[in-house]
């Protein structure tokens, strides 16, 4: 595994401070958090040319098709520095750039507490193959640091993957649900009975991953279902509200 600390900017190819890790201090404040208005529901934020009516507004996508997890919330776009660090965390091997992650997720959770008392922090499982291809996994490193700041109880293996999944990069939601049914067991169902789950994912893309692991929680009776992205991918507009 790779551990070399980059000399400059994973993003801008800039100069780094010393007692920086992978960005440079204009890159790392270019990541925002993604701040209200947002659906109370998916955390998707709000479309800006409606008026912001209240705190608990529900999207359109959510009110139509609701999803099976009661509550999403990401850290920040996908589309901004935090997916070239993405990048770097899952393809190229630097695992030194979960400390430039660590960073990211104690400041966030500084000024986005969020309501997470009694809550179980599990990521989503990474299909077998693809760990023996990584090397390890971002979910797991992503929910691990999740569960030191919040002070919560970390289960890693509470899913496991039991069927590979193509790519789905391309995909609508309704094609990534149909692509993901059937791809997650629970391991543990007594740890997961009765019980208050956090799921955590590096991105949260139409939410469908997420969902088909809420709906196998909520089948083996877990409670409550959130979810925590680092990432979240935006598409379209106008949530109608
Ligand atoms: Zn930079
Ligand atoms: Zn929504």
């Amino acid at each position: 595994m790779d551990f070399v600390f980059p000399q400059k900017c994973i993003s801008c190819d800039g100069e780094i401070q010393e007692g920086d890790y992978f960005l440079c201090v204009p890159c790392r404040d270019d990541i925002g958090f993604i701040q209200q208005p947002f659906c109370f529901l998916c955390g998707v934020p709000a479309d800006m040319s409606y008026d912001y009516p209240h705190e608990e507004f529900v999207c359109g996508d959510c009110r139509k098709n609701p999803f099976k997890f009661n509550q999403a919330r990401s850290l920040g776009f996908y589309d901004t520095v935090l997916r070239t660090t993405i990048h770097h965390f899952k393809y190229r091997k630097q695992t030194g750039v979960l400390s430039e992650m660590n960073l990211l997720l104690e400041k966030y959770f500084q000024e986005n507490p969020g309501f997470y008392q009694g809550f179980t922090v599990s990521p989503i499982p990474l299909h077998f193959n693809k760990m023996k291809e990584r090397g390890f996994d971002q979910a797991f490193l992503i929910a691990r640091q999740v569960a030191v700041i919040l002070k919560l109880p970390l289960e890693g293996g509470l899913l496991r993957r039991v069927k590979a999944t193509s790519p789905q990069a391309t995909m609508t939601r309704a094609e990534r649900t149909l692509n993901i049914k059937g791809a997650f067991e629970v391991n543990r169902p007594e740890h997961v009975s009765d019980k208050d789950i956090l799921l955590v994912d590096d991105v949260f893309t139409t939410g469908a991953t997420v969902d088909e692991a809420a709906k196998i929680l909520k089948q083996n009776g877990a409670r409550k279902v959130y979810v925590f992205t680092l990432g979240r991918v935006v598409v379209g507009k106008g949530l109608g509200y």
